[in-house]
């Protein structure tokens, strides 16, 4: 580019996502021919279920819906959304408090964008997924990041919250289950962190994207309903890409208040406006239909996830405590950190270095936790094959030695 071609401020504060790096670099040795294990990705490896994809083929084969739908979503889907809120999170919201968004993602994005102003500071529980950070600041505001250790269950203390609290705080964010670390935060942490935003005034943007991931008889605990003094002042982000399966539909949503919900409709008007109708047909099929699917895939998620956590403890210097939802193991990797590895004899100095050595030298994909705040640890998504979740493990073990 010409000297004057200069981007944006805005766009160079943005740091690249650290999981689509690693992803791109894996995909790139897949395509030279060398057999790669990628614990990288963050989607289900399954397709999406049948009569959902059968809905889609004939809503595509009609023609009205070959049009722009409302901004905010179908009529059909914003109820469904509504409904299914009341059956998992047990409160009820109206489909007038509903949008329908390009994804989570997006529902992160129109959240932030409609709540910060410059210089409003976003409380971040670390490790976070890598989006949220660089969202605050493509609105404007400040993360202002708190970290959670392993020893805690990765869940912040209220003491923390309060610590990084300024007058400034405008929000904070949520996410149960998370990615990267796979914790579910107890109905106590939540009655807390929903009292300290009550009494101090704070936005909560509250992530339940992996709300049907949970194992060992743990349930999603959510905030709306433990507190409900909070709806108000509650953004709720979500979506069909990991409960159906559904990445590539492209289908989130967001619920506030009714004048949240139409200060991010108004603001979609002019990004994207509406979703897909085909794609949202697809949503309202699966949204408005049973949860036998990801009850299967929680099947199948479990047993890997025991195989990984076994695993992953079984490679010298390396701990992992069992998540208990989403689809993510997140090891602590310290030990191996500064120290000649293997036959190689390489050093990492950082879990970064780390992941590159592992993925050059025993082909192995994982993402390390700089990209999740978390330096010092590597994120192994188990949404992988049975057998190629075993052989990665015993590359890791034996490149480790
Ligand atoms: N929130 C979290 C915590 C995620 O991990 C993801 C995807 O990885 C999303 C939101 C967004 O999902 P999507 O935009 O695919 O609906």
């Amino acid at each position: 580019m010409a000297e004057w071609q200069t981007l944006s401020d805005r766009v160079n504060s943005v740091a690249p996502s650290a999981t689509l790096a690693v992803d791109s670099k894996a995909k790139a040795m897949k395509a030279a021919g060398v057999n790669v294990i990628s614990y990288g990705a963050g989607e289900p490896n399954f397709p999406t279920p049948d009569y959902v994809v059968e809905a889609a083929a004939a809503a595509c084969r009609d023609p009205k819906n070959h049009r722009y739908t409302p901004t905010p979503g179908l009529p059909q889907l914003r109820k469904a959304i509504a409904e299914k809120t009341l059956r998992d999170s047990g409160y009820e919201v109206s489909p007038d408090q509903v949008v329908v968004t390009n994804g989570g993602k997006q529902a992160v994005y129109e959240a932030l964008q409609i709540i910060v102003n410059p210089g409003d500071e976003v409380i971040i529980p670390a490790p976070y997924w890598t989006t949220y950070p660089e969202a605050v600041k493509l609105a404007g505001g400040k993360p202002v990041i708190v970290f959670s250790g392993a020893e805690n269950g990765f869940e912040p203390t209220v003491e923390a919250l309060e610590a990084a609290r300024t007058p400034r705080t405008k929000a904070i964010f949520i996410n149960t289950p998370s990615n990267p670390t796979g914790a579910v935060w107890g109905e106590e942490t939540l009655r807390a962190v929903g009292q300290w935003a009550l009494e101090h005034h704070i936005w909560i943007l509250s992530d339940e994207i992996y709300e049907h991931l949970t194992y060992d008889g743990e349930k999603t605990a959510y905030i709306g309903a433990v507190v409900p003094e909070v709806r108000d002042q509650l953004i709720v982000l979500n979506g069909v890409a990991k409960t159906y399966a559904m990445t590539g539909w492209r289908v989130g949503w967001l619920i506030g208040s009714v004048p949240v919900a139409k200060a991010a409709a108004k603001l979609q008007g002019h990004m994207t406006s509406n979703v897909a109708d085909v794609c949202q047909q697809a949503a309202f099929t699966a949204v408005s239909g049973s949860l036998d699917a990801v009850a299967m895939m929680r099947k199948a998620f479990d047993k890997r996830r025991k195989a990984i956590v076994a695993g992953l403890n079984a490679v010298d210097g390396v701990t992992c405590r069992t998540p208990k939802g989403a689809f993510y193991a997140f090891a602590d990797v310290t030990a191996l950190l500064n120290r000649p590895l293997g036959k190689s004899g390489s050093v990492a100095k950082t879990s970064s270095d780390l992941a590159g050595l592992l993925l050059d030298e025993a082909h192995v994909a994982a993402v390390p936790g700089e990209g999740f705040g978390a330096p010092g640890f590597l994120r192994f998504s188990y949404a992988l094959d049975d057998d190629d979740l075993a052989e990665g493990m015993r590359r890791f073990k034996q490149w480790v030695g």
